[in-house]
């Protein structure tokens, strides 16, 4: 095995032992979902999250991440296993994780071990860029293009043998890596629907597209000001995110095990900001603040929906 080769075997084995789900590479390529993503924006579909039209030369040439862009190394990591819940049994989305610190801060923690594997103990030998949500990139694209997993109708990546949960990131790097190209993961939800017909809201209008307008996973994190009442009354007893259209995929099994990970919804709607964020403040649930948390349990109490 010559030296490029085994640094890819390193990264494989290091990565497995940090906990990540899977490891892929891929050459900087115009992402093969670039078209949809852009004929998706031109109808508008983004709501008013104007930052995804923006930089879209980057999205669509993933080299410009980095000069000198040799290599993108695509990682998969695990969601927590168990649902997060409040003591009186309202819930967040399972990627929330508000037991830990939130997953930006973790995974560019991790990859940064990673980098250190690439470079060899020779510090600067190459560079490198981490992203973990936070460039415009199309992640889900570059992992597809990993072999990582397959788009499902719900838009979200999918692992055959694991499922959905799982967050991504990505290592552009100026590395001669060797390796070979994952094989590319077809489309496997068949004849399926399952996400679409379990959507509240109808958000996934039809196979791969979603308006994010009606979207509770949005609505609850991005979108400034009240949640519309049509859609306030689907909330259900989730108030940030909302996982349902891949709790319904047979891809992700079954498991329903939650744990008591926040306080009571009255004590979060008494909780000052600084409260708020000495408790929350270094988790995913810090994105929205704490006047938008209290808002949607409002939304999620009054709701009166079933799960
Ligand atoms: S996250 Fe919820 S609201 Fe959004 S598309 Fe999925 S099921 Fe529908
Ligand atoms: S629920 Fe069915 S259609 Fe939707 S992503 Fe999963 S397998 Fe595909």
């Amino acid at each position: 095995m010559d030296a490029r080769s085994e640094k890819v075997f390193s990264l494989k084995s290091a990565a497995e032992a940090l906990g990540f789900i899977a490891i892929g590479f891929s050459r900087p390529a115009r992402p093969v979902h670039f078209d949809h993503f852009v004929a998706w924006l031109g109808e508008g579909k983004n709501a008013d999250m104007a930052w995804l039209g923006k930089n879209i030369a980057l999205r669509e040439d993933p080299s410009r991440f980095l000069d000198g862009c040799r290599a993108i190394v695509s990682l998969a990591y695990p969601y927590p296993s168990k649902r997060p819940k409040t003591a009186d049994g309202f819930f967040v989305s399972r990627y929330a994780a508000p037991s830990v610190e939130d997953y930006h801060t973790r995974l560019k923690r991790l990859c940064g071990n990673l980098v250190e594997v690439i470079d060899g103990g020779k510090k600067g030998s190459y560079q490198h860029r981490i992203c973990v949500d936070s460039a415009p990139a199309l992640e889900r694209s570059l992992a597809y293009s990993s072999g990582l997993g397959f788009i499902g109708k719900n838009n979200m990546l999918i692992r055959p043998g694991y499922g959905s949960y799982f967050y991504l990131a990505e290592i552009f790097t100026t590395a001669p890596l060797d390796f070979s190209h994952g094989t590319l993961l077809e489309n496997q939800c068949g004849s399926c629907s399952l996400c679409m017909d379990a959507c509240p809201t109808g958000a996934l209008e039809k196979p791969f597209v979603l308006d994010s307008s009606k979207c509770l996973s949005y609505l609850t994190i991005e979108h400034r000001g009240e949640i519309p009442e049509a859609w306030a009354n689907k909330l259900g007893r989730c108030f940030f995110g909302c996982d349902r259209c891949q709790e319904v995929c047979p891809f992700n099994g079954r498991d329903v095990s939650t744990e008591n990970a926040l306080p009571m919804t009255e004590e979060l709607l008494n909780m000052s900001e600084g409260e708020f964020k000495k408790r929350f403040g270094k988790t995913a649930l810090g994105r929205p603040g704490i006047e938008k948390l209290k808002q949607n349990i409002r939304a999620a109490r009054a709701s009166g929906q079933p799960l």
